[in-house]
C-alpha cells in the first residue's frame, strides 16, 4: 500500500485536472502514485456520484495510479475538524508518502481551499505519535509525515515555485481529463445545463495555460507547483544540468 507520491482533491477530477500530467510522468518513471478524493463530487452540477466515481477509476488506469480512495466527506461541505482530519491521518499512515501534492492555497470554488487547508492540518498531525488511529484490521498505526508537500495550481493562478514538464504526457493527461466525460468538453449536453468547465472553451484555456508555463520553462507544456513553506530545498544542481531552456 506504500506510494512515493500522494495526491489530494477535493473532488474526483481536480488531480487528473490540475496535476495529471505529472502524475503520469512519475508512474512512467516507475514511482507509486496515490490519490485521495475529499469528496465524491455530489453536489456537481453534471453527472452524480456514481458515474463520477467510475470516471475516477477510469481516470486511474490511464494515468498508472496505484492507489485511489474517496474519503466522502461531503462535497460543498467540507470542514477542518477532528474527524476528518483523522480519515486524512489514516490514509497517509497507511500509504507513507514522501511527496504530497495538494491543492491550490484558495480558489474559485471554496472547497478547494478548504480541502487544502484541511490537507494541510491533517499532513502536520499526522507525525504526532500521540494521535492515535487504526487500520482496517485494528493494528495501530505508526506517525507518519511527508518530506514534502507541493501544491498544484487550480483556476487562480499564484506565481509557482517550478513548472514540471509535462510534453511527453499532455496526451496522456487530456485522456484522463476526459475521463470525466460528464464534466469536461461536451459536445452534447443533453438534459443537463451547460458548467464553468463543461464547455470547448474551458478546455481551450487549460491547454493555454500548460502551453504558457511550459513555455516560461522552456517546454512545450508544463504543470505550475508552489512549494509549501519555502523556500524549495535542493540538495545538488542536477536538475538545471537536466535541462537548457532558451533563453
Ligand atoms: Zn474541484
Amino acid at each position: 500500500m506504500k506510494v512515493d507520491v500522494l495526491v489530494f482533491a477535493s473532488h474526483p477530477d481536480d488531480a487528473e485536472l490540475n496535476c495529471g500530467g505529472t502524475i503520469a510522468a512519475l508512474t512512467e518513471q516507475g514511482k507509486k502514485v496515490g490519490v485521495i478524493d475529499l469528496t465524491k463530487g455530489e453536489m456537481g452540477t453534471r453527472g452524480n456520484d456514481q458515474i463520477r466515481a467510475k470516471e475516477a477509476e477510469k481516470a486511474s488506469e490511464i494515468l498508472g495510479v496505484s492507489y485511489r480512495a474517496n474519503l466522502d466527506l461531503g462535497d460543498s461541505f467540507l470542514l477542518n475538524n477532528r474527524k476528518n482530519q483523522l480519515k486524512i491521518i489514516e490514509q497517509v499512515r497507511l500509504t507513507q508518502p514522501h511527496i504530497c501534492i495538494t491543492g491550490a492555497p484558495f480558489d474559485r470554488h471554496p472547497d478547494h481551499g478548504k480541502g487544502t487547508n484541511l490537507t494541510l492540518d491533517a499532513l502536520f498531525y499526522s507525525g504526532l505519535k500521540k494521535i492515535e488511529t487504526r487500520d482496517s484490521n485494528g493494528a495501530e498505526q505508526k506517525p507518519w509525515r511527508p518530506a514534502h508537500i507541493l501544491h498544484y495550481m487550480q483556476d487562480r493562478p499564484f506565481e509557482p515555485d517550478f513548472v514540471f514538464d509535462i510534453s511527453d504526457f499532455w496526451e496522456i493527461k487530456k485522456e484522463s481529463i476526459l475521463a470525466f466525460a460528464t464534466q469536461f468538453n461536451v459536445n452534447d449536453p443533453g438534459d443537463e445545463p451547460e458548467t464553468y468547465i463543461s464547455s470547448e472553451n474551458y478546455f481551450k484555456q487549460h491547454e493555454a495555460r500548460a502551453r504558457y508555463f511550459g513555455h516560461l520553462a522552456g517546454f512545450p507544456f508544463g504543470e505550475p507547483f508552489k512549494y509549501y513553506l519555502e523556500p524549495t530545498p535542493l540538495k545538488s544542481m542536477d536538475v538545471f544540468f537536466e535541462h537548457s531552456p532558451k533563453r
